[in-house]
Formats: C-alpha cells, structure tokens, sequence
C-alpha cells in the first residue's frame, strides 16, 4: 500500500520530467533549419527527446523508491529589480515598486542564495527543474557564480534560466548556460522583449538551449487586486481553499526560495515579504532549521489539505490577461 500510495503522489513529478526529456527540453531550437519541415522537426524533437530520457533513465528510478524526496521545481529569485514594469507581474514586482508595502526592488546576496540552496539541497534526495528567476534575473551580477555552484550539485538535474528578452548576457554568462544540463527560457512579450532576436541568434551560435515562452497575446492569469490594495482575503470557505489547493499546478511543481525560507509555492513569498497577509507559519519551512526537520517540513507539504493564503491569490480563478502591459499602458 505504501509503494503504491508512493507512486500515486510522485506520478505528476515522474510525468513532468519525462515531459521535459520528451521535447520540452529546448535542443532543437538550436536547429533552426529542421523547423522548416514540421514532420522532420517533430520526429526529430521525439527522437532526441526519447535519447535524452534513456540517458537520464536512472534519474527516473530514484523516484520508485519510497524513502527519496524528490522536489520536481524549485524556484530561486535573485533579485525583484527588474527591466519591465508589468502590471500583472505574478512576482508582484508592481507592490515592491509601489513603495507602499514592506520590501522595494532589490538584488539578493550571493551569499545568502547559495547558502539557502545547499539547505534545501542538503534535506532532498533532488531537484528535476531548478528555476532561476527574478523580476529580471540578468540584471543579478553573480549569475555566473551561482550557475557554477549550481551546475556541480548532482542533485540538480536541469536548470532553467528565465529572463524577459530584454538583456543580452555577458561572455561569463554565457559560458555557463552552455552546460548540458542549463537551458534559458525566454519570454516573448513582443516589441517590448526588444532583444528577442538577438538572444536567439546568440544561442543558436553559442549551442544553449532554449525556448521561446508566449505569444505576446495569451498565457497570463491575474492573480491579484490592484496594487494600491490593500489586498484582501477573498472569504473562500475551507472546502473552497482546499478545492484550489489540491488542484494547483504551482503548488505541486513551485517550491519557491527566498530570504531562508522554502514556500510552497512560487505566489506566496512575495506575499509574506510584502506583508500583505497576515503570517500563518503553514506556507514555508524555515531553513535554519536541521536538514532532517527541513526534510519533515517538506514532506508535511504534501499532507496539507488547504492554505489559508490561497485565499488571497486567483491562480486558480483569475482571468485570463494578456501578458505584460506595462504600467504605462495600463494606467495601473
Ligand atoms: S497561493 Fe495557493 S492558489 Fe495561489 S499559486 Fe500558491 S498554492 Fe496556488
């Protein structure tokens, strides 16, 4: 029953990586020619996909075992400072701008990051898809040193890097996302991504993966209120909270880590560094803590049946929005 009950909660994880190995994994984007051919360039995508989990099959073996705990994502922000003032930013880059709540854009500490990592790193068995992400996260100078660090760790299988196309990286950079096991996601948030093009001619050059995210029109949900707020609870009932919850992509793939603390998910900590809503103690583990209670934090994630602080964030019943009107634009 254990084995069983083991497999039914670490399925979604074992379907994402296997996704990823199956296409997703942006190899062929650095073959711009075979995109000409559909039938070619999808044969091709399965085949080099298909080669990529045969190589990678041991990782997936870890995951029937029981007594491992394998995060499938976990997030890092390196810095709320960003190129773009979106706003519908999901990171709430729009509050830290404001100036009206507890925390303005600023840059993490290397220091800090890395020492956060190797915490959660010391109290998991691994890591499928460690995102590094910001507001902009080619504006944070010790990219290259971090990517490094990161990069050595075995338990970290992939990495993905996020930025909104508005940056080119440094020669330091670059070299470091060449590795097999880096790809950068880009952003594709038209006339204002304004060195989309020249990013993937770059990479293309250079042999990085990548892939191109949105369309410029669609893929955006508005997770919250207006900025000048304040941002109130939305009086959902627990029967509700636990309905959006269970059902939450971000919560199951996003852990998120920022300033010592692991949350569940990528929404809350920008939530908690803000203060917009009152601490509950239930959406982090304090990673002061020994590896072994990290380790028990992490797993009781999964036995949660709601979170009081789903009840200020529309993930799961916001609209649909177009992506990144800036502020500008918008009037927010
Ligand atoms: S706060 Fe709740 S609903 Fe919003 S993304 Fe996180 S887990 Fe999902």
């Amino acid at each position: 029953m254990r084995y069983i009950e083991h497999l039914r909660k670490t399925f979604p994880m074992m379907k994402q990586h296997l996704l990823m190995d199956l296409g997703n994994s942006g190899w062929l984007n650095l073959l711009p020619s075979l995109k000409t051919n559909r039938l070619v360039y999808r044969v091709g995508l399965h085949a080099m996909g298909f080669a990529m989990f045969l190589l990678r099959l041991p990782k997936y073996i870890v995951y029937l075992n029981p007594e491992k705990l394998i995060l499938p994502g976990l997030d890092v922000c390196v810095t709320t400072r960003c190129t773009l003032k979106c706003v519908d930013c999901a990171q709430r880059n729009t509050f830290y701008r404001s100036g009206k709540y507890a925390a303005v854009p600023e840059d993490s500490k290397l220091e800090n990051i890395s020492a956060s990592i190797g915490k959660v790193l010391a109290a998991v068995d691994g890591v499928v898809i460690m995102g590094i992400l910001g507001g902009e996260t080619l504006l944070w100078p010790p990219l290259p040193q971090l990517l490094d660090e990161i990069l050595a760790s075995d338990k970290v299988f992939f990495i993905d890097v996020f930025t909104n196309g508005t940056l080119i990286p440094s020669g330091e950079l670059l070299k470091r996302l060449k590795n097999k096991k880096a790809k950068v996601s880009i952003s594709d948030y038209g006339v204002i991504s304004s060195k989309k093009d020249v990013l993937i001619e770059l990479f293309r050059e250079n042999g990085v993966k990548f892939d191109v995210n949105y369309d410029g029109k669609t893929g955006w949900r508005r997770i919250y209120k207006a900025k000048d707020g304040p941002e109130l609870p939305r009086g959902r009932t627990d029967e509700e909270l636990g309905k959006i919850f269970k059902l939450c992509p971000i919560a199951k793939f996003c852990k998120h880590v920022i300033d010592d603390r692991l949350y569940i998910c990528s929404i809350l900590p920008h939530m908690d560094k803000l203060k917009i809503k009152p601490f509950d103690g239930m959406d982090f583990v304090d990673l002061n803590l020994p590896a072994a209670q990290v380790r028990d934090g992490i797993e009781n994630f999964q036995s949660l049946d709601y979170l009081p602080a789903c009840d200020y964030c529309d993930y799961m019943t916001g609209e649909d929005i177009q992506p990144a009107i800036q502020e500008e634009e918008g009037g927010a």
